[in-house]
């Protein structure tokens, strides 16, 4: 598996570009800024991007879709919970001191137990409400590897003070969810350090 991980934009998302090392096919998750950059990994890999998932509707994780989508064809993915905070990016942007990107257009909604793939690779999306609605993390399960948005990070979790969020149902999601999967699973924050489902299990203080 190829997996780049570069932080974008103001907020530093944490964008994955995912690819098969046979047939080149890849997936790009979170592509929220500097998408010159990314597609610049993309050409370095030689890859074909199949899919660009969106893990939450927030604009720091959603704003360079649109481009992404247009230098490469492929489909724009985002759980339909989250369509009503996808029109509003023009307020989040107004919030975050940011240009708006215009408007983003989904082209299809993942939900829990949708498969997302790239060449062999497969992705489980695994629907965590609470940083938002439409909240998704993706799971390769033979890679051991979650992509988690911004519902999980290295010693902390999501933010739940902003529209649509719960405390409520990220603790729920955590725990019924994600704190199901193995602990060597490796983590890749929205934002910020690797973890592993071990380390948060044990050290995370949201969690015990
Ligand atoms: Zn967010």
């Amino acid at each position: 598996m190829i997996h780049e991980i570069l932080p974008v934009g103001p907020l530093q998302c944490n964008c994955s570009v995912i690819g098969d090392e046979g047939t080149r096919e890849a997936m790009v998750i979170d592509p929220g800024d500097d998408i010159e950059d990314v597609i610049a990994l993309i050409t370095k890999h030689n890859l074909k991007v199949k899919q660009i998932v969106i893990t939450h509707a927030h604009i720091d994780h959603v704003g360079g879709a649109m481009k992404l989508r247009a230098a490469t064809g492929a489909p724009i993915l985002l759980n339909q919970n989250d369509y009503a905070l996808l029109k509003m990016l023009d307020m989040q942007a107004a919030w975050c001191g940011m240009a708006s990107p215009g408007k983003v257009e989904i082209d299809q909604s993942v939900a829990q137990s949708d498969k997302v793939k790239a060449g062999s690779l497969v992705a489980d999306v695994i629907h965590t409400p609470g940083h938002t609605e439409g909240s998704v993390c993706l799971y390769f399960p033979l890679e051991k590897k979650l992509i988690a948005g911004d519902t999980l990070f290295a010693g902390s979790i999501g933010r739940t003070d902003l529209p649509g969020g719960s405390f409520e149902k990220i603790i729920n999601s955590l725990q019924e969810k994600v704190l199901a999967l193995p602990d060597e699973t490796v983590v890749v924050p929205g934002h910020g350090p690797l973890t592993t489902i071990g380390e948060e299990r044990e050290g995370n203080p949201f969690l015990r």
